[in-house]
């Protein structure tokens, strides 16, 4: 994966060809880098890729997650506002960066990249050097004095908004389904509501058959997908050794994603 599995894109192919997965979806958060690797590897292993990504989208103060399956190949609209994304990322890092030094506090770009090691790079690996340097005795400490909102080194980033990014995955020939809906904390009727304003943004499926979720869980989100109109969607959610409990396709051991769920969702693909 290119964001935050263990697993290269290669590695995730030939292990999903060995489980006798019929397909796979590679769904790296916020970025498709990994996309061409994997589409090379899906060949060799014999597996069928779905090429994907997982958006994150600002809902309130909360983030919520936005499954894209089948991305088109090449440049499309979402791709160029990912990139669009990590390039004001980036900027706002500089800036950061900036506003410590103003303050009289010796931190530097580089240090900051250092940190992170490659990916995405933000305000915890500041926190990270912070801690590092002395200025601060935890990571909690760097946010509460330094980079939570409202304090000096806090710069708002911009942010992708649920309406866009489905929009943005029609615009790029792919579907948008809500990955593991329960995350936002909403449940009952104050989940309905939320995922019926989705659904009339255009949303797509509910990823329904999570790994971690209860039989019972499963069942209620099949429940509202169908009132709803949504296509019922799965995954395991695998993220190689930084999930360690989880397997892929099977995840705890107990779940099963038909091929038909797949049928269907790519069945409501734009232009189909
Ligand atoms: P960024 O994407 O650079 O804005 O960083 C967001 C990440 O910073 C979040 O995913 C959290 O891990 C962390 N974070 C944000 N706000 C706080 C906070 N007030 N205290 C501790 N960690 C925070």
């Amino acid at each position: 994966m290119a964001s935050d599995g263990s697993d290269s894109p290669a590695a995730l192919m030939g292990l999903a060809g060995r489980a006798g997965l019929t397909a796979v979806a590679l769904t790296d958060h916020d970025t498709v880098e990994g996309l061409a690797e994997a589409r090379v590897a899906a060949v060799d292993a014999g597996v069928r890729l779905v090429p994907g990504c997982e958006l994150s989208c600002e809902v309130g103060a909360a983030t919520m997650h936005l499954l894209v399956y089948f991305l088109s190949d090449g440049p499309a609209p979402l791709q160029d506002r990912l990139a669009g994304l990590q390039a004001a990322r980036a900027d706002r890092n500089r800036r950061i960066v900036q506003v410590l030094q103003d303050h009289g506090l010796d931190v530097t770009l580089e240090e900051i990249l250092d940190e992170a090691g490659g990916g995405s790079v933000g305000r915890p690996h500041v926190a990270g050097v912070l801690l590092r340097k002395g200025y601060v005795s935890s990571v909690q400490e760097a946010f509460d004095v330094w980079l939570a909102k409202g304090k000096p080194a806090y710069l708002d980033r911009e942010r992708l908004l649920p309406t866009e990014a489905i929009a943005l995955a029609h615009a790029s020939g792919a579907v948008a389904v809500l990955a593991h809906p329960t995350s936002l904390g909403f449940d009952g009727p104050e989940l309905e509501r939320f995922v019926a304003g989705l659904a009339a943004d255009g949303l797509d499926g509910l990823e329904c058959e999570y790994g971690r979720y209860a039989p019972d869980l499963r069942a209620s989100l099949r429940s509202l997908a169908g009132r709803l109109g949504l296509a019922v969607t799965g995954g395991s959610d695998y993220h190689g050794r930084y999930k360690p409990d989880i397997a892929l396709g099977t995840a705890l051991g107990d779940l099963q994603v038909p091929d038909d769920l797949l049928e269907s969702l790519e069945a409501r693909r734009p232009g189909r």
